[in-house]
């Protein structure tokens, strides 16, 4: 194998040639205390930047063992040492030419600890994958400016973001233990019947629409009221108190400004893990939780939404229901049906987002639109249903209608920012003021019928590019000549996210879509071998900017794909 001093002397020596010759420096080098593997060179300046990896093997970075014995410790260790790496990048790397020059980079991430291929630990090594933009000065290569990035910067970063001795060990042992927790509780939300968890003193509200980090002055910290008090011992912070929201139906109300949205925001995320100093650590979801919401013009395909919805104009049927540009209500009846579909426990549901015609229609619009002339079945009408016969709980936020307390079984007010158990109240108003509608929800709630995807109705492929994937921040995947709109779909965090979704709906096609699996056995399939293999099965090389993501989500990328067939 090639040694660093190699490496140097080999981009000196193509210092000023085309910015092409970079290609040669492909390979693996040896430094004195890693190993740099060149994956992948760029094509040019402008390209995407040339992807990198680095093994340190544990016997020089020394990383006790009792930080990555277990998947939730591994991950959060893997998770701060990306983070680490990043702010090291930071400081060290500076734009040394034309278009991405001089770049050190690793994966994007916000808030939440999730599984990444970024970066892994094991008892061997410690491997990160990263990127760098090799410089140049218009199309030349800037040898000298490479040289130091690769043979100084990099070994510079391995010392102080990837050695334990360079790093805040309490700092470490807070993230491990954290995260530990906060998976342990969301095991034993099972146990104690309830759905989420909100710890006392959970800080809620973030500081921007477009800054997810907590809001550091003039919060009112989350205290449950004592009637839904909940306690975990948990393994390294022992007793943590907080909000449990019991299984079944919770409806959240109270006045505008008061924190409903923020609530379920939180619990929304807290499908995921969150690092020390995020203030939602300890808000722990059900993993199955979706958010549902009405999403106007998404495409639909072949969704059995009968259930909800029924006898539409010129004799539409709607237990094969497709359409190129939904309204508000079936929108939101195919996204509630589509999350059962793949197993949903819990649905979440905020009034901000949610179609009103399908949410309520009251006594008096009963009477002046007769249930014959009306296809929608309100959801009021089938929640319970969803509950006694699928086991599936809702939380919603709904501080406009009061008939949502007959079908309630918790109902939460948030006042100041803070929740009170109302539920006796509730229930005695609706005892005393009737609201008079007639229930329409029929017998049962309805069949839900899996779908079964055709694979030629999937390709990536664009012109003379066989696989053609890409994805704009958390909201697009441009998949061949297709592009799936995510914008709706509020559960991913992470671009990596839809990264990784854009090749596994590529990796299930071609391992899983035979025209007799059904999407909900597709997806149980991919969502195996990933765990069992390594989010690495999804492509042919390695990638640095792959994160884990839930069949949920996937599911979501896929339904919203224009040109998905099912038969
Ligand atoms: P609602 O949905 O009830 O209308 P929101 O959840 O949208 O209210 O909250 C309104 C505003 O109050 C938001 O700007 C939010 O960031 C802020 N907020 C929410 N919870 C808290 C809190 N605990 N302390 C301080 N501000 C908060
Ligand atoms: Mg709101």
């Amino acid at each position: 194998m090639m040694d660093n001093q190699d490496l140097y002397n080999h981009l000196l020596k193509i210092d000023a040639r085309g910015y092409k010759a970079y290609k040669d420096i492909k390979g693996s080098y040896q430094f004195p205390d890693f190993t740099l593997i060149i994956e992948h060179v760029q094509g040019d300046p402008f390209a995407s930047p040339s992807k990198l990896i680095i093994k340190i093997p544990q016997a020089v970075a020394k990383f006790p063992a009792i930080l990555y014995q277990t998947d939730s410790r591994r991950i959060a260790l893997e998770d701060y040492l990306i983070r680490q790496f990043h702010q090291t990048c930071e400081q060290l790397s500076s734009r040394r030419g034309t278009g991405k020059s001089g770049l050190i980079s690793i994966v994007k991430v916000g808030q939440e600890i999730l599984k990444r291929t970024a970066a892994t630990v094991n008892n061997k090594e410690i491997e990160i994958r990263f990127f760098v933009g090799l410089p140049a000065r218009g199309r030349s290569i800037l040898g000298r400016q490479a040289a130091q990035m690769l043979c100084e910067d990099i070994p510079n970063i391995v010392e102080q973001a990837l050695k334990y001795q360079a790093l805040d060990a309490k700092a470490i042992q807070t993230q491990v233990q954290t995260t530990e927790d906060a998976d342990w509780i969301r095991q034993e939300l099972k146990e104690k019947r309830i759905v989420t968890f909100i710890a006392n003193n959970s800080i809620l509200p973030r500081q921007s629409g477009v800054d997810s980090r907590a809001l550091e002055t003039n919060y009112i910290p989350f205290q449950s009221p004592k009637s839904l008090e909940v306690s975990f011992n948990c393994p390294n912070q022992g007793l943590i108190k907080g909000l449990g929201i019991p299984q079944g139906i919770t409806v959240i109300v109270g006045g505008g400004y008061h924190g409903k949205s923020t609530l379920l925001r939180a619990i929304e995320l807290g499908i995921y893990n969150h690092i020390p100093g995020d203030g939602r650590e300890f808000v722990v979801s059900d993993p199955s939780s979706v958010k549902i919401r009405a999403e106007d013009g998404r495409s639909i395909v072949g969704v059995n939404i009968s259930p909800f919805i029924n006898q539409l104009p010129q004799q539409r049927s709607t237990d094969h229901f497709s359409s190129t540009n939904a309204s508000g209500s079936t929108s939101q009846a195919a996204n509630i049906i589509e999350a059962l579909e793949v197993g949903t426990q819990v649905l979440l549901v905020d009034e901000d987002t949610a179609a009103t015609n399908f949410m309520i229609r009251d006594r008096r619009m009963q009477q002046l639109i007769a249930k014959e002339k009306e296809p929608i079945t309100p959801f009021i009408d089938k929640i319970q249903q969803l509950y006694t016969e699928y086991g599936v709980s809702t939380i919603l936020v709904m501080g406009g209608s009061g008939d949502y307390f007959d079908v309630a079984n918790t109902v939460i007010a948030m006042e100041n920012f803070q929740p009170h158990d109302v539920t006796e109240k509730a229930k005695l108003i609706a005892q005393q003021t009737p609201n008079e509608r007639l229930i329409e929800g029929g017998q049962e709630f309805g069949k839900i019928t899996p779908r079964i995807p055709l694979p030629e109705s999937i390709d990536p492929s664009r012109g003379r590019r066989d696989v053609k994937v890409k994805v704009r921040d958390v909201d697009e995947v441009v998949f061949g000549t297709e592009d799936i709109d995510l914008t709706a779909v509020e559960q991913i965090v992470e671009s990596g996210q839809l990264r990784a979704i854009a090749a596994a709906i590529i990796y299930a096609k071609n391992k899983y879509m035979n025209r007799q699996n059904t999407l909900p056995e597709i997806l149980a399939h991919v969502m195996i071998d990933i765990d069992s293999k390594g989010l690495d099965i999804l492509s042919e090389f390695p990638q640095g900017d792959f994160v884990l993501f839930r069949r949920f989500e996937l599911a979501a990328a896929l339904n919203r794909l224009r040109s998905l067939k099912v038969p």
